[in-house]
């Protein structure tokens, strides 16, 4: 069954820690050992998956992002936020984790994220969880 998250951002560009949200949801599949699928249908937010321990490892990300693309610059874009969708692309809209024993199977310090990069506005994420046979 295809799921939903409803993210909301703050700002323009932020990072949302989603990952207690979908581990809620593949808890609730009740699938111990498979895939979880999770896409982003948008075109100016992203998903990462990223250091969720020390919460500079964000800030330094964003901070990068928009001295690589920043919002300002001559671009043809006629709505005015291309910034948002390089970045966007940039992260890419998903992410593939496996299922173990009902967990989704990160590294230690990692956490799942929506990048937010036109805020603040409420987003959803997709998710869907398979079994293994
Ligand atoms: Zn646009």
């Amino acid at each position: 069954m295809l799921k939903e998250i409803k993210v909301s951002s703050r700002s323009r560009s932020q990072m949302v820690d989603i990952t207690r949200n979908v581990q809620e949801i593949v808890t609730e599949s009740e699938v111990k050992n498979g895939v979880c699928y999770i896409f982003v249908p948008h075109t100016t937010a992203g998903i990462t998956i990223n250091e969720n321990a020390d919460p500079s490892v964000v800030a330094d990300i964003l901070h990068e992002t928009d001295k690589i693309v920043p919002w300002e610059d001559g671009y043809k874009h006629i709505e005015g936020n291309s910034a948002a969708h390089i970045k966007a692309s940039m992260m890419g809209f998903s992410q593939t984790v496996f299922v173990e024993n009902g967990r989704l199977v990160l590294g230690t310090w990692q956490g799942i994220y929506l990048c937010e990069f036109d805020g603040p506005r409420t987003r959803k994420v997709l998710v869907k969880v398979l079994a293994e046979k």
